[in-house]
């Protein structure tokens, strides 16, 4: 059994179909991408394993574990989207803090594990900064730094380069990819970009009007027509 699988898996909004019929097999510690023009289902895909999307047809496992009708705090899963949106109003050892309070763990672990996230996003030094002293990209590492420190199963990255500049964009997808294989977790990356998800992943899935359309890797995607 896979780490992650869709079985039959659909999304009707109305008469409109999102995602159909989707079988997907996603392996532990992965890195695994969905690619396809806007507007394909690669969101809302992702939308049904994260719990945020109930879908109209077919079940989700991770790990064995049938996780279809569980609400998103059920599951442990964490999810980075394209703005990146950290508090404003709290330095980024609070952002990053904020889950491990929620969970009320003990201020000495909290402190070391922020401290841990920190490093690994390369953003050691910056604990005392707000949201507007730093860059685009170092406002996407906080936020992969507050997800991963709360040490999901599975991690999500909505289009998560999307909003920054080419340069940014670049130096990105070298931390993401670092800290996907320096922490071993199972990754579904979204994008509509070729070239991100032929330079990061392991496998890709090809999606277009809510079907995917083919699976391999890199190479084997690149290499057919
Ligand atoms: P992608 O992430 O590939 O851009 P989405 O999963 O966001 O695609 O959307 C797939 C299709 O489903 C689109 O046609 C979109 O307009 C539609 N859709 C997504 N969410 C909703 C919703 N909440 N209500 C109605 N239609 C939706
Ligand atoms: P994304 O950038 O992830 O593809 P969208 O911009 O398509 O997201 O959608 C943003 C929000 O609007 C989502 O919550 C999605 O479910 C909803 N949405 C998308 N398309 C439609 C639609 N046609 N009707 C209603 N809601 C939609």
């Amino acid at each position: 059994m896979s780490y992650v699988e869709f079985s039959t898996i659909s999304k009707h909004f109305g008469n409109s179909v999102a995602v159909a019929d989707l079988d997907l097999q996603i392996e532990q510690g992965e890195f695994f991408s969905l690619l396809g023009p806007s507007g394909c289902g690669k969101s809302t895909t992702l939308r049904m394993l994260a719990g945020f999307v109930k879908p109209t047809t077919g079940t989700i496992h991770v790990n064995g574990r049938d996780v279809t009708a569980l609400p998103p705090e059920a599951r442990d899963i964490g999810i980075v989207f394209q703005n990146y949106a950290i508090f404003p109003h709290m330095t980024v050892f609070d952002n990053i803090a904020f889950g491990l309070v929620e969970r009320k763990l003990p201020r000495g672990e909290i402190k070391q594990k922020v401290d841990a996230a920190l490093a690994e996003v390369g953003m050691t030094g910056f604990e005392g900064r707000y949201e507007r002293e730093l860059s685009g990209g170092q406002k996407q590492r906080v936020a992969l730094a507050r997800v991963l420190v709360i040490e999901p199963e599975i991690l999500l990255l909505d289009e998560p380069l999307s909003a920054l500049d080419k340069k940014m964009r670049e130096e990105m997808k070298f931390w993401i990819k670092n800290i996907q294989r320096s922490v071993g977790i199972t990754t579904i990356y979204v994008t509509h970009d070729q070239s991100e998800a032929l330079t990061m992943s392991d496998r890709i899935a090809v999606m277009d009007q809510g079907r995917v359309l083919q699976i391999g890797t890199p190479v084997e995607i690149y290499e057919q027509p």
